[in-house]
């Protein structure tokens, strides 16, 4: 995908203030650190437009990209940040549920896991989250160039089978290091996005 145009419209915390235009939209969710910054950044050939983890303190936003005028990348503050407080976890909570459930353009969520470990509760929490509201998931196994390649096939797998994902959701290995699963990834956000 040729993206000429990738810019932050805004960064909303309401309904009030996401985006007017009726674009499909794809939500990027994942624990902090997983990679998700770069995942965006590798994919839309940009060096800043994610920025790595919110610290703690700061306001947390939902932060909507305008890709080529066309859809929006709508990037979903981390979890799983230990330092966090129950209060701002909370918060958390409430803005993406306001946002999921009642956002018409979103098309699906792109949930990115770190492919070196286990999904951790969170992770696993989150998929079932997303599934108990009928969102399509893209999976997006992070970091996959720390794996060794004789081993990647084998671990992916049992990531999936930890997952148990549902069989009309799909996986794509990555890696923002290599750019490796870049092109997989790009078929499968413009087929959840029709476009
Ligand atoms: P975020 O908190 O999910 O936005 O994560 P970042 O994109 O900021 O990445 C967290 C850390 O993981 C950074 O130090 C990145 O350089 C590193 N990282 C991200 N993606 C990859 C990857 O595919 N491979 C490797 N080896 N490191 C990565």
């Amino acid at each position: 995908m040729n993206v000429s145009k990738a810019e932050l419209k805004i960064s909303a915390v309401g309904p009030d203030q996401y985006p007017e235009e009726n674009w499909p939209e794809l939500a990027f969710a994942g624990r902090s650190n997983v990679g998700k910054s770069s995942f965006i950044n590798t994919i839309t050939h940009r060096k800043k437009l994610a920025y790595t983890s919110q610290q703690p303190g700061k306001t947390k936003t939902l932060n909507f990209f305008n890709i080529n005028d066309l859809c929006y990348f709508v990037d979903i503050p981390g979890y799983g940040y230990a330092k966090v407080s129950k209060k701002e976890r909370a918060a958390w909570g409430r803005m993406i549920e306001e946002y999921i459930t009642s956002r018409e353009q979103l098309k699906g969520v792109v949930l990115l896991i770190d492919a070196r470990h286990d999904p951790s509760e969170d992770d696993l929490k989150m998929y079932d989250w997303l599934k108990h509201f009928e969102i399509p998931i893209m999976l997006v196994l992070t970091k996959i160039d720390k794996i060794n390649k004789t081993k990647r096939t084998k671990h992916i797998k049992n990531i999936i089978e930890i997952i148990d994902i549902d069989e009309d959701d799909v996986y794509v290995p990555f890696s923002s290091e290599t750019g490796d699963g870049k092109d997989d990834a790009w078929k499968q956000i413009r087929k959840l996005l029709n476009v």
